[in-house]
């Protein structure tokens, strides 16, 4: 136990099956809280702590350290907040790991695949932190499962505006979460599935094929399953995208969190075979303003341009010719079905592709890269369908030159030149200073 100069250290002794649980203020230039295991056992959402290792949470962290076996922990600073709590849904979590464990052995000896797992609810019910916490339990027991995330507000693999899958290797680092490594990311454009549910669902079912198509191929893949996050909004269009995701990934189990009547719903909705189960949600999980979650996506775009934590990365600036790029949004703007032209449904009119002139109001937005090739017509096809190779931001558009300035992870030229506006908008404080 070496004390943290200047800051001042609170100890808890923790009985078994408690935790432990902190946040740390927010804002900008707020005192970071370390935490150190003394003795005993603990986790963080799934990850084991190592003992007399400091980890150190930052502005917004919101944690907590649970204890199978009871253990003593240190908290270095003033945290926001910080209590310990006996009442907590751990242990009916781990027996949801435990049953989807068993089916993954059951899928071994069988030759079948192992289970894809739905975690439904509203806003603010943990839905992150338990797809967390069974992926993190899946690989501790050697398994290789994949994350599926559709929450497009708050990813936690790729920017916001987005959706997702990723091969998860290892646990979550305690600090950070899963490495990202490799993710197969495709553009959405926007915070919320609303604002084009036709798109939401195309992607959806693309993520599903793809998923599939490794799981053919991929023993591994296969049998460790799938945990798909989903968004909060679970009334009318969201409530279809759901069941839609449920029959696009072909899901076994669905997991609703503190939802009595969406648990009903999807029970009455989905087929008998799938497994609907209702859990409670934590009692520690925060609540989050629309500030919090503007601020979480500003972060998480900083951080694909700039690194996190240990990893700095040095982004480039650099001009690029209007005449270099094609740029699109998906989705033109929904017309009355008695203005539709013959034969043409709004179906149609929701994954058009609709040509971009570039003006000043692209400033500060943020364009996906397709990964199509850079074909004429032929390739416009694909496009909404083709994964994203990253991003990049406009700082600055030059309409009599003809030219934008863009913030880009790469060093130019583009690697392709098909680009995908999305509604999002990020201020690089660093490069207008
Ligand atoms: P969203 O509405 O964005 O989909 P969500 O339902 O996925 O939210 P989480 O992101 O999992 O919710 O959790 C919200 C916040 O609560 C996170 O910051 C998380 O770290 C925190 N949290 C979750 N469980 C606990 C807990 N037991 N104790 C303290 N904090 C917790």
């Amino acid at each position: 136990e070496v004390p943290v100069p200047g800051k001042v250290s609170t100890r808890y002794d923790l009985e078994k099956e408690t935790e432990l649980r902190f946040e740390v203020e927010s804002g900008e230039a707020v005192e970071q809280i370390e935490l150190e295991l003394l003795t005993g056992m603990a986790e963080v959402f799934g990850s084991e702590l190592n003992r007399n290792k400091k980890y150190t949470f930052g502005a917004g962290a919101k944690i907590a350290v649970f204890t199978w076996q009871g253990c003593s922990v240190n908290l270095y600073g003033k945290p926001e907040v910080a209590y310990v709590s006996k009442d907590t849904p751990m242990l009916l979590y781990l027996n949801t790991h435990a049953a989807l464990e068993q089916m993954r052995r059951q899928a071994e000896r069988d030759n079948e695949r192992g289970p894809r797992v739905m975690v439904v609810g509203p806003t603010d019910v943990g839905k992150s932190t338990v797809c967390r916490l069974l992926l993190s339990y899946a690989v501790r027991v050697g398994r290789r499962p994949t994350l599926v995330e559709l929450d497009v507000g708050q990813s936690g693999v790729s920017v916001p505006g987005t959706v997702s899958a990723l091969c998860i290797e290892r646990p979550a680092d305690v600090e950070e979460g899963f490495s990202v490594q490799a993710p197969l990311v495709y553009h959405f454009g926007s915070t919320t599935p609303g604002t084009n549910i036709k798109l939401y669902n195309k992607l959806t079912s693309c993520l599903a094929e793809v998923y599939s198509q490794r799981c053919e191929v991929n023993r591994k893949a296969s049998v460790g399953g799938c945990i798909i996050n989903t968004c909060g909004w679970v009334k009318g269009s969201g409530y279809q995208a759901l069941v839609h995701c449920a029959s696009a990934f072909e899901v076994d189990v669905v997991l609703v969190l503190d939802h009595e009547r969406l648990y009903n719903e999807l029970k009455r909705d989905l087929p008998h075979f799938v497994r609907v189960v209702l859990l409670p949600k934590s009692g520690g999980v925060v609540e989050r303003s629309k500030e919090c979650r503007r601020d979480t996506r500003d972060e998480k775009i900083r951080e694909y341009f700039y690194g996190f934590r240990g990893v700095t990365f040095y982004p480039f600036s650099y001009e690029v010719r209007f005449s270099d790029v094609r740029i699109y949004k998906i989705g033109a703007p929904s017309i009355p079905d008695s203005c539709l032209p013959l034969g043409m449904s709004q179906d149609d009119t929701q994954l058009k592709l609709v040509p971009v002139t570039p003006g000043r109001d692209l400033t500060y937005h943020v364009l996906s890269v397709s990964s199509a090739e850079d074909g004429e017509e032929g390739a416009r096809k694909g496009i909404v369908e083709s994964p994203v190779c990253g991003f990049i931001v406009v700082t600055n558009v030059d309409t009599q030159t003809q030219v934008m300035k863009v913030l880009s992870p790469a060093p130019r030229p583009l690697p392709r030149h098909t680009l995908l506006i999305m509604d999002i908008r990020f201020m690089d404080r660093a490069s207008n200073s």
